[in-house]
């Protein structure tokens, strides 16, 4: 098993989340507002049994500057998004 720290996504992949957002129809749990800016994502699999082994959640920040709790998140699969370009 591959242990890894949070890490910073490529433009390309933030893009790959953003796409897999619209098609999982994420709202911003707050405010309800579609626009979201990536952040790091966290391996899930190691860290939760539970979880599927390469199961990620990936920081999303709402863009709405009047939203008071703009943090939230979406658990994608490695091939959703992390692949190297
Ligand atoms: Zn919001």
């Amino acid at each position: 098993m591959i242990i890894e720290d949070n890490r910073e996504l490529t433009e390309e992949q933030k893009r790959r989340v953003l796409l897999k957002v619209e098609e999982k129809g994420v709202v911003c749990g707050s405010c309800g507002s579609r626009d979201f800016e990536v952040g790091e994502a966290l391996y899930l699999g190691f860290l939760f049994l539970s979880e599927d082994r390469d199961a990620y959640m990936v920081a999303l920040t709402c863009k709405d500057p009047a939203c008071e709790s703009p943090r939230t998140g979406i658990r994608l699969h490695r091939l959703d998004f992390l692949w190297e370009e």
